[in-house]
Protein backbone atom coordinates (compact mmCIF):
# COMPACT_ATOMS: atom_id res chain seq x y z
CA UNK A 1 0.00 0.00 0.00
CA UNK A 2 1.74 3.21 -0.92
CA UNK A 3 -0.02 6.61 -0.39
CA UNK A 4 1.61 9.94 -1.69
CA UNK A 5 1.15 12.25 1.05
CA UNK A 6 3.16 15.79 2.05
CA UNK A 7 3.60 17.12 5.32
CA UNK A 8 2.64 20.49 7.08
CA UNK A 9 5.84 22.89 7.87
CA UNK A 10 8.30 23.69 9.40
CA UNK A 11 10.16 22.03 6.39
CA UNK A 12 13.07 20.00 6.68
CA UNK A 13 14.69 16.96 5.40
CA UNK A 14 14.64 15.19 9.01
CA UNK A 15 11.06 16.14 9.68
CA UNK A 16 10.78 14.51 6.33
CA UNK A 17 12.39 11.32 7.11
CA UNK A 18 10.64 11.63 10.45
CA UNK A 19 7.24 11.15 8.73
CA UNK A 20 7.92 8.87 6.08
CA UNK A 21 9.43 6.23 9.45
CA UNK A 22 6.37 7.66 10.86
CA UNK A 23 4.08 6.32 8.34
CA UNK A 24 5.85 2.59 8.07
CA UNK A 25 5.06 2.20 12.01
CA UNK A 26 1.69 3.38 11.26
CA UNK A 27 0.43 0.75 8.67
CA UNK A 28 2.91 -2.09 10.70
CA UNK A 29 0.99 -4.88 12.37
CA UNK A 30 1.13 -5.88 16.34
CA UNK A 31 4.26 -6.91 17.86
CA UNK A 32 6.25 -7.36 15.21
CA UNK A 33 9.82 -7.12 14.09
CA UNK A 34 10.84 -3.96 11.86
CA UNK A 35 14.13 -2.86 10.55
CA UNK A 36 14.02 0.55 9.08
CA UNK A 37 16.34 1.46 6.31
CA UNK A 38 17.27 5.28 6.28
CA UNK A 39 19.53 7.41 4.87
CA UNK A 40 19.02 10.33 7.57
CA UNK A 41 21.28 9.88 10.47
CA UNK A 42 19.65 13.01 12.05
CA UNK A 43 16.31 11.17 12.20
CA UNK A 44 18.32 7.92 14.01
CA UNK A 45 19.37 10.20 16.32
CA UNK A 46 16.53 12.36 17.24
CA UNK A 47 14.24 8.84 17.52
CA UNK A 48 16.92 7.37 19.93
CA UNK A 49 17.02 10.38 21.99
CA UNK A 50 13.71 11.16 22.55
CA UNK A 51 12.45 7.45 23.26
CA UNK A 52 15.68 6.62 25.84
CA UNK A 53 14.48 10.46 27.06
CA UNK A 54 18.30 11.92 27.12
CA UNK A 55 19.06 13.16 30.31
CA UNK A 56 18.45 16.85 30.23
CA UNK A 57 16.69 17.52 27.12
CA UNK A 58 13.10 18.28 27.30
CA UNK A 59 10.53 17.23 24.37
CA UNK A 60 10.15 21.00 24.05
CA UNK A 61 13.49 21.39 22.94
CA UNK A 62 13.54 18.48 20.15
CA UNK A 63 13.00 20.38 16.79
CA UNK A 64 9.87 17.82 15.90
CA UNK A 65 8.15 17.08 19.29
CA UNK A 66 4.37 16.16 17.63
CA UNK A 67 5.94 13.45 15.11
CA UNK A 68 8.75 11.85 17.94
CA UNK A 69 6.02 11.45 20.36
CA UNK A 70 3.57 9.72 17.94
CA UNK A 71 6.37 7.62 16.73
CA UNK A 72 6.98 6.88 20.66
CA UNK A 73 3.69 6.14 21.23
CA UNK A 74 2.88 3.87 18.49
CA UNK A 75 6.04 1.75 19.19
CA UNK A 76 4.88 1.40 22.79
CA UNK A 77 1.48 0.46 22.14
CA UNK A 78 1.99 -1.95 19.06
CA UNK A 79 5.12 -3.57 21.15
CA UNK A 80 6.75 -3.13 18.12
CA UNK A 81 10.51 -3.94 17.73
CA UNK A 82 12.37 -1.22 15.66
CA UNK A 83 15.51 -1.82 14.62
CA UNK A 84 16.70 1.46 12.81
CA UNK A 85 19.45 1.67 10.06
CA UNK A 86 21.54 3.78 8.53
CA UNK A 87 22.71 3.54 4.49
CA UNK A 88 24.34 5.32 2.09
CA UNK A 89 22.05 8.52 0.19
CA UNK A 90 22.69 8.33 -3.37
CA UNK A 91 24.77 5.53 -3.85
CA UNK A 92 22.85 3.43 -5.82
CA UNK A 93 20.54 1.91 -2.99
CA UNK A 94 17.85 0.48 -5.14
CA UNK A 95 14.94 0.47 -2.74
CA UNK A 96 16.79 4.27 -1.19
CA UNK A 97 16.48 5.52 -4.64
CA UNK A 98 12.74 4.41 -4.88
CA UNK A 99 11.82 6.20 -1.73
CA UNK A 100 13.62 9.37 -3.03
CA UNK A 101 11.14 9.18 -5.73
CA UNK A 102 7.94 8.40 -4.06
CA UNK A 103 8.99 11.57 -1.65
CA UNK A 104 9.38 13.65 -4.70
CA UNK A 105 5.66 12.93 -6.00
CA UNK A 106 4.54 13.26 -3.13
CA UNK A 107 5.20 16.96 -2.60
CA UNK A 108 2.65 17.89 -5.56
CA UNK A 109 -0.25 15.18 -4.32
CA UNK A 110 -1.62 17.85 -2.42
CA UNK A 111 -3.14 15.60 0.46
CA UNK A 112 -1.84 15.99 3.54
CA UNK A 113 -0.89 13.87 6.99
CA UNK A 114 -1.43 15.54 10.10
CA UNK A 115 -1.47 14.86 13.48
CA UNK A 116 -3.84 15.98 15.98
CA UNK A 117 -1.62 17.28 18.86
CA UNK A 118 -4.67 16.71 21.40
CA UNK A 119 -4.29 13.38 21.06
CA UNK A 120 -0.98 13.04 22.29
CA UNK A 121 -0.97 11.43 25.68
CA UNK A 122 2.85 12.03 27.52
CA UNK A 123 2.82 16.21 25.88
CA UNK A 124 1.17 18.23 28.71
CA UNK A 125 0.97 20.89 26.18
CA UNK A 126 1.68 22.05 22.83
CA UNK A 127 2.03 25.51 21.27
CA UNK A 128 0.04 27.36 18.04
CA UNK A 129 1.13 30.70 16.61
CA UNK A 130 -1.21 32.16 13.94
CA UNK A 131 -4.15 29.25 15.04
CA UNK A 132 -1.67 26.81 13.91
CA UNK A 133 -0.03 23.91 15.65
CA UNK A 134 3.60 23.96 15.86
CA UNK A 135 5.67 20.97 15.52
CA UNK A 136 9.02 22.73 16.43
CA UNK A 137 11.05 23.26 19.77
CA UNK A 138 9.33 26.64 21.01
CA UNK A 139 13.09 28.30 21.40
CA UNK A 140 14.05 27.70 18.56
CA UNK A 141 11.14 28.88 16.69
CA UNK A 142 10.82 32.08 18.62
CA UNK A 143 14.09 32.68 17.54
CA UNK A 144 13.47 31.89 13.88
CA UNK A 145 10.46 34.38 13.82
CA UNK A 146 12.47 37.32 15.36
CA UNK A 147 15.24 36.51 12.78
CA UNK A 148 12.85 36.99 10.01
CA UNK A 149 10.68 39.89 11.58
CA UNK A 150 13.74 41.76 12.19
CA UNK A 151 15.15 41.06 8.42
CA UNK A 152 12.01 41.69 6.75
CA UNK A 153 11.43 45.00 8.40
CA UNK A 154 15.43 45.77 7.32
CA UNK A 155 14.86 45.06 4.05
CA UNK A 156 11.73 46.80 3.64
CA UNK A 157 12.98 50.17 4.54
CA UNK A 158 13.16 52.63 1.50
CA UNK A 159 16.86 53.39 1.50
CA UNK A 160 17.64 50.06 1.68
CA UNK A 161 15.31 48.85 -1.07
CA UNK A 162 16.48 52.21 -3.12
CA UNK A 163 19.89 50.56 -4.05
CA UNK A 164 19.06 46.53 -3.08
CA UNK A 165 17.24 44.14 -5.45
CA UNK A 166 16.90 40.23 -6.10
CA UNK A 167 19.89 40.16 -8.06
CA UNK A 168 21.98 41.45 -5.33
CA UNK A 169 20.59 39.57 -2.73
CA UNK A 170 21.22 36.03 -3.97
CA UNK A 171 24.37 37.18 -4.64
CA UNK A 172 25.56 38.22 -1.60
CA UNK A 173 26.45 35.95 1.01
CA UNK A 174 24.75 37.33 4.27
CA UNK A 175 25.92 35.21 6.59
CA UNK A 176 29.71 36.31 6.34
CA UNK A 177 28.91 39.87 5.66
CA UNK A 178 27.03 40.17 9.04
CA UNK A 179 29.98 38.21 10.02
CA UNK A 180 32.43 41.14 9.06
CA UNK A 181 30.63 43.64 10.41
CA UNK A 182 30.66 41.98 14.20
CA UNK A 183 34.83 41.12 14.55
CA UNK A 184 33.82 39.94 17.85
CA UNK A 185 30.82 39.09 19.50
CA UNK A 186 29.19 42.35 20.70
CA UNK A 187 28.57 40.98 24.07
CA UNK A 188 32.11 40.53 24.41
CA UNK A 189 33.53 42.10 27.94
CA UNK A 190 36.67 43.58 26.55
CA UNK A 191 36.06 46.65 24.59
CA UNK A 192 38.32 47.85 21.56
CA UNK A 193 37.54 51.62 20.55
CA UNK A 194 39.62 50.57 17.22
CA UNK A 195 36.73 47.78 16.63
CA UNK A 196 34.10 50.02 17.73
CA UNK A 197 34.66 52.70 15.46
CA UNK A 198 35.30 50.19 12.95
CA UNK A 199 31.90 48.53 13.40
CA UNK A 200 30.04 51.68 13.46
CA UNK A 201 31.14 52.70 10.32
CA UNK A 202 30.61 49.31 9.11
CA UNK A 203 26.70 50.09 10.05
CA UNK A 204 26.41 52.95 8.93
CA UNK A 205 28.01 52.74 5.61
CA UNK A 206 25.21 49.73 4.96
CA UNK A 207 22.56 51.74 6.42
CA UNK A 208 23.11 54.92 4.53
CA UNK A 209 23.80 56.82 7.51
CA UNK A 210 27.02 57.91 7.14
CA UNK A 211 27.20 62.02 7.02
CA UNK A 212 27.67 62.31 3.46
CA UNK A 213 26.30 65.58 1.21
CA UNK A 214 22.85 63.18 0.42
CA UNK A 215 22.65 62.80 4.45
CA UNK A 216 23.64 66.62 5.34
CA UNK A 217 21.34 68.25 2.99
CA UNK A 218 17.80 66.33 4.45
CA UNK A 219 19.33 67.07 8.05
CA UNK A 220 20.58 70.86 7.44
CA UNK A 221 19.00 72.02 3.93
CA UNK A 222 20.09 75.78 5.02
CA UNK A 223 23.59 74.68 5.31
CA UNK A 224 24.40 72.24 2.86
CA UNK A 225 22.24 73.70 0.04
CA UNK A 226 22.33 70.47 -2.08
CA UNK A 227 23.31 66.80 -2.36
CA UNK A 228 26.32 66.74 -5.05
CA UNK A 229 29.63 66.05 -4.07
CA UNK A 230 31.59 68.92 -3.41
CA UNK A 231 34.81 67.21 -4.72
CA UNK A 232 33.59 66.10 -8.28
CA UNK A 233 30.57 68.24 -8.47
CA UNK A 234 28.96 65.60 -10.71
CA UNK A 235 27.47 62.65 -8.98
CA UNK A 236 24.96 63.00 -5.28
CA UNK A 237 27.19 62.32 -3.02
CA UNK A 238 25.99 59.11 -1.50
CA UNK A 239 27.70 56.39 0.72
CA UNK A 240 29.08 54.58 -1.99
CA UNK A 241 29.78 57.38 -3.88
CA UNK A 242 32.68 58.29 -1.57
CA UNK A 243 34.62 55.50 -2.95
CA UNK A 244 33.73 55.83 -6.93
CA UNK A 245 34.08 59.40 -7.13
CA UNK A 246 36.79 60.70 -9.56
CA UNK A 247 39.61 58.07 -9.69
CA UNK A 248 39.00 56.09 -6.34
CA UNK A 249 37.13 53.43 -8.13
CA UNK A 250 40.07 52.56 -10.13
CA UNK A 251 42.67 53.18 -6.86
CA UNK A 252 40.49 50.98 -4.38
CA UNK A 253 39.65 48.33 -6.99
CA UNK A 254 43.37 48.02 -7.56
CA UNK A 255 43.69 47.85 -3.54
CA UNK A 256 41.31 45.03 -3.59
CA UNK A 257 43.07 43.27 -6.08
CA UNK A 258 46.02 43.20 -3.82
CA UNK A 259 44.82 42.16 -0.67
CA UNK A 260 43.30 39.64 -2.23
CA UNK A 261 47.00 39.06 -4.07
CA UNK A 262 48.83 38.94 -0.63
CA UNK A 263 46.10 36.75 1.14
CA UNK A 264 46.49 34.25 -1.89
CA UNK A 265 49.94 34.29 -2.15
CA UNK A 266 50.57 33.98 2.16
CA UNK A 267 48.84 30.81 1.64
CA UNK A 268 49.58 29.22 -1.28
CA UNK A 269 52.39 30.92 -2.86
CA UNK A 270 52.98 31.64 -6.43
CA UNK A 271 50.69 28.72 -7.85
CA UNK A 272 47.44 29.51 -9.66
CA UNK A 273 47.73 33.09 -8.86
CA UNK A 274 47.81 34.45 -12.29
CA UNK A 275 44.98 32.44 -13.45
CA UNK A 276 42.91 33.37 -9.75
CA UNK A 277 43.62 36.89 -10.09
CA UNK A 278 42.31 37.61 -14.40
CA UNK A 279 39.40 35.94 -13.08
CA UNK A 280 38.69 38.32 -10.38
CA UNK A 281 39.79 40.81 -12.41
CA UNK A 282 36.91 39.63 -14.49
CA UNK A 283 34.11 39.03 -11.85
CA UNK A 284 31.27 41.08 -12.51
CA UNK A 285 31.66 42.43 -8.57
CA UNK A 286 34.61 44.56 -9.69
CA UNK A 287 32.49 46.68 -12.46
CA UNK A 288 31.86 49.81 -11.62
CA UNK A 289 28.04 51.24 -12.58
CA UNK A 290 28.29 55.31 -12.93
CA UNK A 291 24.69 55.47 -13.70
CA UNK A 292 23.77 53.39 -11.01
CA UNK A 293 24.51 56.84 -9.24
CA UNK A 294 21.95 58.71 -11.40
CA UNK A 295 19.39 56.22 -12.20
CA UNK A 296 19.38 54.14 -8.82
CA UNK A 297 19.44 50.19 -9.01
CA UNK A 298 17.13 48.64 -11.57
CA UNK A 299 15.59 45.18 -11.19
CA UNK A 300 17.98 43.65 -13.68
CA UNK A 301 21.41 45.05 -11.75
CA UNK A 302 23.68 42.92 -10.28
CA UNK A 303 26.18 42.64 -7.90
CA UNK A 304 28.73 45.32 -8.45
CA UNK A 305 31.36 47.32 -7.35
CA UNK A 306 28.67 49.56 -5.72
CA UNK A 307 27.68 46.86 -3.73
CA UNK A 308 31.24 45.83 -2.67
CA UNK A 309 32.07 49.72 -1.06
CA UNK A 310 29.11 48.58 0.67
CA UNK A 311 31.10 45.74 2.49
CA UNK A 312 29.22 42.81 1.27
CA UNK A 313 30.86 39.78 0.32
CA UNK A 314 30.09 38.54 -3.16
CA UNK A 315 29.41 34.49 -2.70
CA UNK A 316 31.07 34.20 -6.05
CA UNK A 317 34.75 35.45 -4.80
CA UNK A 318 33.93 32.44 -2.36
CA UNK A 319 33.78 30.20 -5.33
CA UNK A 320 36.35 31.24 -6.99
CA UNK A 321 39.00 30.74 -4.10
CA UNK A 322 37.70 27.45 -2.83
CA UNK A 323 38.30 26.35 -6.36
CA UNK A 324 41.97 27.49 -5.92
CA UNK A 325 42.33 26.29 -2.52
CA UNK A 326 40.35 23.09 -2.35
CA UNK A 327 39.12 23.51 0.93
CA UNK A 328 36.07 24.82 2.39
CA UNK A 329 37.42 25.93 5.65
CA UNK A 330 40.25 27.55 4.14
CA UNK A 331 38.74 29.07 1.58
CA UNK A 332 35.93 30.58 3.72
CA UNK A 333 39.01 32.49 6.43
CA UNK A 334 40.58 33.67 3.30
CA UNK A 335 37.16 35.31 2.29
CA UNK A 336 37.34 36.99 5.84
CA UNK A 337 40.61 38.05 5.84
CA UNK A 338 40.05 39.32 2.46
CA UNK A 339 37.28 41.16 3.64
CA UNK A 340 38.47 42.30 7.39
CA UNK A 341 41.24 44.08 5.06
CA UNK A 342 39.07 45.71 2.43
CA UNK A 343 36.75 47.03 5.33
CA UNK A 344 39.66 48.64 7.05
CA UNK A 345 40.45 50.04 3.46
CA UNK A 346 37.11 51.64 3.19
CA UNK A 347 37.44 53.02 6.25
CA UNK A 348 40.80 54.70 6.02
CA UNK A 349 39.26 56.34 2.57
CA UNK A 350 36.18 57.67 4.12
CA UNK A 351 38.81 59.23 7.08
CA UNK A 352 40.18 61.38 4.11
CA UNK A 353 37.25 61.67 2.89
CA UNK A 354 36.65 63.27 6.11
CA UNK A 355 39.39 65.57 6.07
CA UNK A 356 38.93 66.77 2.85
CA UNK A 357 35.60 67.81 3.66
CA UNK A 358 36.31 69.92 6.60
CA UNK A 359 38.66 71.83 4.74
CA UNK A 360 35.58 72.47 1.94
CA UNK A 361 33.36 73.31 4.72
CA UNK A 362 36.21 76.15 5.99
CA UNK A 363 36.27 77.24 2.50
CA UNK A 364 32.67 77.97 2.38
CA UNK A 365 32.43 79.36 5.61
CA UNK A 366 30.44 76.85 7.88
CA UNK A 367 31.41 76.95 10.99
CA UNK A 368 31.19 74.73 14.30
CA UNK A 369 28.37 76.91 15.46
CA UNK A 370 26.20 76.43 11.93
CA UNK A 371 26.78 72.77 12.40
CA UNK A 372 25.55 72.64 16.16
CA UNK A 373 22.66 75.17 15.48
CA UNK A 374 19.41 73.49 15.73
CA UNK A 375 17.95 76.14 12.72
CA UNK A 376 16.23 73.11 10.53
CA UNK A 377 14.18 72.32 12.65
CA UNK A 378 11.60 74.90 13.53
CA UNK A 379 10.73 75.87 17.11
CA UNK A 380 8.57 78.82 17.71
CA UNK A 381 10.71 80.87 19.83
CA UNK A 382 13.09 81.36 17.29
CA UNK A 383 10.51 82.04 14.28
CA UNK A 384 10.35 85.92 15.04
CA UNK A 385 14.07 86.61 14.49
CA UNK A 386 15.14 87.03 11.10
CA UNK A 387 19.21 86.90 12.31
CA UNK A 388 18.58 82.88 12.78
CA UNK A 389 18.83 81.09 9.70
CA UNK A 390 14.98 80.67 9.95
CA UNK A 391 14.84 82.22 6.23
CA UNK A 392 15.29 79.21 4.81
CA UNK A 393 12.87 77.06 6.71
CA UNK A 394 10.35 75.15 4.56
CA UNK A 395 7.12 76.28 7.01
CA UNK A 396 6.68 78.91 9.51
CA UNK A 397 3.31 76.98 10.68
CA UNK A 398 4.79 74.58 13.34
CA UNK A 399 1.48 73.82 15.15
CA UNK A 400 -1.78 75.30 13.94
CA UNK A 401 -3.53 72.00 16.14
CA UNK A 402 -2.50 68.73 16.93
CA UNK A 403 -5.54 66.03 17.09
CA UNK A 404 -3.60 64.78 20.81
CA UNK A 405 -3.85 67.74 22.21
CA UNK A 406 -7.59 67.41 23.15
CA UNK A 407 -8.38 63.78 23.00
CA UNK A 408 -12.08 63.52 24.03
CA UNK A 409 -12.58 65.48 19.96
CA UNK A 410 -14.30 63.77 18.24
CA UNK A 411 -12.25 63.11 14.81
CA UNK A 412 -14.94 64.92 12.82
CA UNK A 413 -14.80 68.31 15.08
CA UNK A 414 -11.02 68.14 14.58
CA UNK A 415 -11.64 67.88 11.26
CA UNK A 416 -13.89 70.79 10.96
CA UNK A 417 -11.38 72.64 13.64
CA UNK A 418 -8.33 71.88 10.93
CA UNK A 419 -10.19 73.01 8.37
CA UNK A 420 -10.92 76.44 10.21
CA UNK A 421 -7.39 76.59 10.92
CA UNK A 422 -6.78 75.96 7.42
CA UNK A 423 -8.31 78.81 6.25
CA UNK A 424 -7.10 81.10 8.80
CA UNK A 425 -3.37 80.56 7.78
CA UNK A 426 -4.57 80.85 3.86
CA UNK A 427 -6.22 84.46 5.11
CA UNK A 428 -3.50 85.25 7.50
CA UNK A 429 -0.92 84.26 4.30
CA UNK A 430 -3.09 86.58 1.86
CA UNK A 431 -2.71 89.35 4.17
CA UNK A 432 0.90 89.18 4.82
CA UNK A 433 0.96 88.89 0.69
CA UNK A 434 -0.40 92.27 0.42
CA UNK A 435 1.48 93.88 3.40
CA UNK A 436 4.72 92.56 1.91
CA UNK A 437 3.91 94.22 -1.73
CA UNK A 438 3.36 97.55 0.21
CA UNK A 439 6.77 97.19 1.80
CA UNK A 440 7.92 96.57 -1.34
CA UNK A 441 6.55 99.61 -3.05
CA UNK A 442 7.18 102.00 -0.03
CA UNK A 443 9.86 101.37 2.15
CA UNK A 444 9.24 104.50 3.50
CA UNK A 445 6.80 103.99 6.74
CA UNK A 446 6.88 100.89 6.79
CA UNK A 447 7.50 100.23 10.91
CA UNK A 448 3.82 100.02 10.98
CA UNK A 449 3.76 97.20 8.52
CA UNK A 450 6.74 95.29 9.88
CA UNK A 451 4.80 95.61 12.78
CA UNK A 452 1.41 93.83 11.86
CA UNK A 453 3.56 91.16 9.98
CA UNK A 454 5.52 90.32 13.06
CA UNK A 455 2.61 90.20 14.89
CA UNK A 456 1.03 88.05 12.33
CA UNK A 457 3.92 85.67 12.26
CA UNK A 458 3.59 85.39 16.21
CA UNK A 459 0.23 84.38 16.44
CA UNK A 460 0.51 81.76 13.68
CA UNK A 461 3.81 80.41 15.18
CA UNK A 462 2.65 80.43 18.70
CA UNK A 463 5.06 83.15 19.77
CA UNK A 464 4.05 83.84 23.37
CA UNK A 465 6.22 86.31 24.32
CA UNK A 466 5.73 88.39 21.30
CA UNK A 467 2.08 87.92 21.40
CA UNK A 468 2.48 89.34 25.13
CA UNK A 469 4.35 92.33 24.14
CA UNK A 470 1.83 93.07 21.19
CA UNK A 471 -0.91 93.00 23.88
CA UNK A 472 1.05 95.23 26.00
CA UNK A 473 1.78 97.62 23.16
CA UNK A 474 -2.23 97.61 22.41
CA UNK A 475 -3.02 97.95 26.33
CA UNK A 476 -0.90 101.29 26.51
CA UNK A 477 -2.33 102.97 23.55
CA UNK A 478 -5.95 101.77 24.55
CA UNK A 479 -4.74 103.69 28.45
CA UNK A 480 -3.06 106.58 26.15
CA UNK A 481 -6.57 107.37 24.91
CA UNK A 482 -8.61 106.78 26.98
CA UNK A 483 -6.55 108.82 29.59
CA UNK A 484 -6.12 106.31 32.26
CA UNK A 485 -2.27 105.92 32.98
CA UNK A 486 -3.04 106.10 36.74
CA UNK A 487 -5.19 102.74 36.08
CA UNK A 488 -2.60 101.60 34.14
CA UNK A 489 0.37 101.28 36.31
ZN1 LIG B 1 32.37 62.96 -6.16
Amino acid sequence: MIELLSIHYPASSTRAELWEILSVLWVASHKTSITIFTDSESSIKAIKGYIEGKKGKHWSNYSNPHVLQVIKEIINTKELNIVLEKVEAHKGDLLNEQADKLAKLGVNSGSNFEINPNFIREQQCHFTWNKQEIDAGIKEFVKKKDEIESTTTWFLQHRINNWLNKNIINETNWKWSIETWHETKITNNKTNSKENSLRAFSLKLLNEELPTMATLHTRKPNIYTSTECPFCKKYKETNSHIFMCADYGKILKSTFRSIIKRIYIKEKGNIGLHDLMSKITRGHFLKINYHRQILGTQPSDRFEFNDLVKGLIPKSIYRLIRKKVNSTETGKNMVMEIFCSWKRTLYSRWKNRCKDFLNWEIKNDIGESDKKSKASRPSSASALHPSSASASRPSLFPRPLLESEDSDLTSSSVDQMNDAVTRRIFSKLDNLKTLLEKVKKNQEDMKEEIKIIKEEVAILSHDQACIDVSIILKFEHFANVRNINNFYK
